[in-house]
């Protein structure tokens, strides 16, 4: 009798072990996700761009980074209300995931209204290519935009920079510079792309 007891009770632990880990897997899922676009957050992206830059310093392969920022954000909440900023963001988010191609590039909401994309194995040429058609995809939404100075339609800015990895510099380099000329970009009049390499 004692033995089939005991019996039970270790199916019992085991079937709870599963449970466990399964809850924790789905947990451990939803914190690197943005709740709003779905998308991953910048926690996974800090992770990915970590693991990334490491393989691709390891075999001397190009890796690109695209930072995207929605133009006059701010005007259009004050405008239209937060709820319909809040569909842009997802709307956006849509685009850009929608249109990645290889399975290695990935897509996180970095902050409020900037998303990030990482694009291992890719040079210059191609991550400006594809950071110009995200550009086009996201103005053919044709989003309503009455109060951006710069067209009808909801706009995004994007710093676009590439390295083949070295170990006197970092994935962190990498960010600044993109980020740098997603300023230029502004400063240039929006809606566009600037790139830079080191
Ligand atoms: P720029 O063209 O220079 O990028 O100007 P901007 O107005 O887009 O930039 P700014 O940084 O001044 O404003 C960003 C705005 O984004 C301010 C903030 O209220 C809004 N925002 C940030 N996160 C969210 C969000 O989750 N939902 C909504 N609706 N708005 C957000
Ligand atoms: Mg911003
Ligand atoms: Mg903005």
């Amino acid at each position: 009798k004692l033995t089939k007891i005991n019996t039970n009770l270790d199916q019992l632990v085991i079937q709870r072990t599963k449970d466990l880990e399964e809850s924790n897997k789905r947990l451990s899922m939803l914190s690197f996700k943005d709740p709003l676009s779905g998308l991953w957050n910048r926690r996974k992206y800090d992770e990915t761009i970590a693991a990334e830059w490491n393989r691709c310093l390891r075999y001397q392969k190009p890796l690109s980074l695209l930072i995207l920022d929605i133009d006059y954000f701010k005007e259009l909440n004050d405008f239209y209300g937060h709820m319909v900023g809040d569909e842009c963001i997802i709307k956006v988010g849509q685009v850009l995931k929608g249109s990645l191609r290889r399975s290695s590039d990935m897509v996180a909401r970095y902050g409020g209204e900037e998303f990030i994309v990482i694009l291992p194995e890719t040079v210059k040429e191609e991550a400006i290519c594809i950071g110009e058609t995200l550009i086009e995809e996201i103005a053919s939404l044709k989003i309503p935009h009455e109060k951006s100075p710069i067209s009808d339609w909801l706009t995004v800015s994007v710093g676009a920079s590439s390295v083949i990895p070295d170990k006197s510099s970092s994935y962190e380099d990498l960010f600044v510079l993109a980020d740098k000329v997603l300023y230029q970009a502004k400063d240039g009049g929006r809606n566009q792309l600037v790139y830079l390499s080191e």
